[in-house]
């Protein structure tokens, strides 16, 4: 009888085990498929194909990270010492696909290489080469497309009066791809601010400034472009731009139509309803 009981107990034992076991294996899944999912605003490489393209072609090797990492320009001068690579590949708890490449410019920004290591090792076209390329066929970092610099005016101090050009030093494209642009202090009446202006048909992404912001939280971030960027529609045209008007096949303004949904209801003039004239 008494190890009939014992039998019940450690069938029970086991039991709950393995229900123990499961539930925490379906845990630990359900993170992985959350880190799998990952997050959309995630910067990467110089050269990556857009984000989808990028995830079908990577292979998730880590030669770009390795190359980052051993890149001449990252050894620490004074000490002699190799410092962290820009490049990390998404572990579980990054919240990136996993085995990915990825940068966070707050901790080590991209320092742009001109010979651009990371890209011509990337085996499998992930890293787009020929998108780097100037019109001589030589790497050209400037080409870069990490992402987009955006500054929150609310917490630059530039913005508040105080004189802070942090950003705009670290810029590697310094009065390219951010500029420093004077505007008269209203309240005031004698003061002037000076505030940085990112310029993004110029700006990579490589997030020096990100870096260097001098407020606890980046009041510069990079974000990556399609996240960082507005798109206007086919439809508005530039009057004053010779290639926006050939765009319309040289149609005026107001010859252009626009059918949204709204359009097509008849326009109803509720404001001035019932008031006789
Ligand atoms: S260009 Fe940027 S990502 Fe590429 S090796 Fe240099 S620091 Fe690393
Ligand atoms: S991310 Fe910042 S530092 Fe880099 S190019 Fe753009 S504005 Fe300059
Ligand atoms: S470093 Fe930061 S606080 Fe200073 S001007 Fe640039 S964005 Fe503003």
């Amino acid at each position: 009888m008494a190890n009939s009981d014992n039998n019940r107990r450690k069938f029970m034992a086991t039991t709950l085990q393995s229900v123990g076991l499961t539930a925490l294996g379906g845990l630990l899944w359900s993170g992985y498929c959350d880190e799998a999912k990952a997050s959309p605003l995630v910067l990467r490489p110089p050269g990556a194909l857009k984000e989808e393209a990028f995830l079908d072609a990577c292979i998730k090797c880590g030669m770009c990270a390795e190359a980052c990492y051993n890149r001449d320009s990252n050894i620490d001068k004074e000490t002699g010492k190799q410092r962290p690579g820009t490049l990390q590949m998404a572990k579980g708890g990054d919240h990136r696909l996993v085995g990915t490449p990825f940068f966070t410019p707050r901790d080590v920004p991209c320092y742009m290489c001109d010979d651009i290591p990371c890209v011509p090792v990337c085996p499998s076209g992930a890293l787009d080469m020929p998108s780097l390329l100037d019109k001589k066929g030589e790497l050209d970092i400037n080409k870069a497309q990490m992402g987009l610099a955006i500054v929150h005016k609310e917490s630059c101090i530039a913005f508040w009066g105080l004189q802070c050009d942090a950003c705009y030093r670290a810029c590697p494209l310094l009065d390219e791809a951010i500029s420093l642009e004077y505007m008269k202090n209203e309240r005031t009446g004698k003061h002037a601010f000076l505030l940085p202006v990112v310029h993004s048909d110029v700006c990579t992404g490589c997030g020096l400034c990100e870096k260097a912001c001098v407020t606890e939280k980046p009041a510069i971030f990079v974000l990556p472009r399609e996240h960082a960027t507005g798109k206007a529609g086919a439809h508005y045209v530039k009057g004053w731009d010779k290639k926006d008007q050939e765009r319309v096949g040289n149609r005026k303004a107001e010859e252009i139509e626009t059918h949204t949904k709204r359009s097509e209801k008849a326009p109803v003039d509720y404001l001035n309803k019932e008031i006789e004239y």
